[in-house]
């Protein structure tokens, strides 16, 4: 049996008080969660304070990008190792928001995560379709490049670690959910692709997180699907009350 795995991207939201404020908010309403791992992934500023607050709890911290290069002239960037300095243990990589205003592409997907398990932190690597490309029955065609590419030179014992988050770019942020059909099928999809590059092992035991205007109301549906793990959250993560509701489903 797969862990659940449920994990908060707050984006560019939450100055440091109203982080340390939600962290901790979050952390007293879990108190009695069991059986999901929780991950809260903050802005960098906050990824210090949020990991103090929840220290000693089994709620994990996450970053949202990394740098590929472990040190040097990138300004602006962050390195895996800082991340891992601060305590995090997980880290976004490839979000569409990222592919599409910050050129992220598959190769920096690979070299991402290529950094990340050097450093012992866990990918949570995002895929997804647009609108467009769903409309033109391409949704297979796209996920398994981006799968393929993120996976490239990747060994079976790495990719067992990885978090996969399906999330289809139309309904990030957009309130449309994808229907418990659609995501059991990618899902279903995904594991098939990582069976045929690595081992049937390796497919059953990778966790794929739905991600895409989950809410309270719609998750328990959407996590009945017997290959959707857990949820990838945007904007409902924002909201202690939100986030509980959809853990508790
Ligand atoms: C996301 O950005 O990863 C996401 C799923 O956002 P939302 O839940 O707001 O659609």
């Amino acid at each position: 049996m797969r862990k659940r795995i449920i994990a908060g991207n707050w984006k560019m939201n939450k100055t440091l008080d109203e982080a340390i404020d939600l962290a901790r908010a979050i952390k007293d309403k879990a108190a009695d969660v069991q059986n999901v791992d929780m991950i809260l992934c903050p802005p960098f500023t906050n990824l210090s304070s949020v990991v103090d607050v929840v220290k000693g709890t089994s709620i994990g911290v996450g970053a949202q990008n990394l740098h590929w290069e472990a040190k040097g002239a990138f300004t602006g960037e962050i390195s895996a190792d800082m991340l891992r300095s601060v305590g995090c243990q997980y880290v976004i990589i490839g979000h569409s928001e990222r592919r599409q205003y910050f050129g992220e592409t598959d190769e920096t997907v690979n070299k991402r995560i290529k950094a990340a398990l050097a450093a012992g932190l866990v990918p949570i690597v995002c895929v997804g379709e647009t609108l467009e490309e769903r409309e033109a029955d391409k949704t297979q065609e796209v996920v398994e490049t981006q799968i393929t590419g993120a996976y490239r030179d990747i060994s079976s014992n790495d990719a067992e670690n990885m978090v996969v988050a399906y999330e289809p770019v139309w309904a990030i942020g957009t309130g449309k959910v994808a229907t418990p059909q659609q995501a059991q099928e990618v899902h279903a999809y995904i594991r098939s692709l990582l069976k045929t590059v690595y081992s049937e092992k390796v497919a059953e035991t990778v966790r794929i997180q739905y991600g895409g205007s989950m809410k309270p109301g719609n998750a328990a549906e959407l996590l009945a699907n017997p290959d959707v793990d857990g949820g990838l959250i945007g904007g409902a993560s924002l909201d202690a009350d939100s986030f509980l509701g959809i853990i508790n489903a």
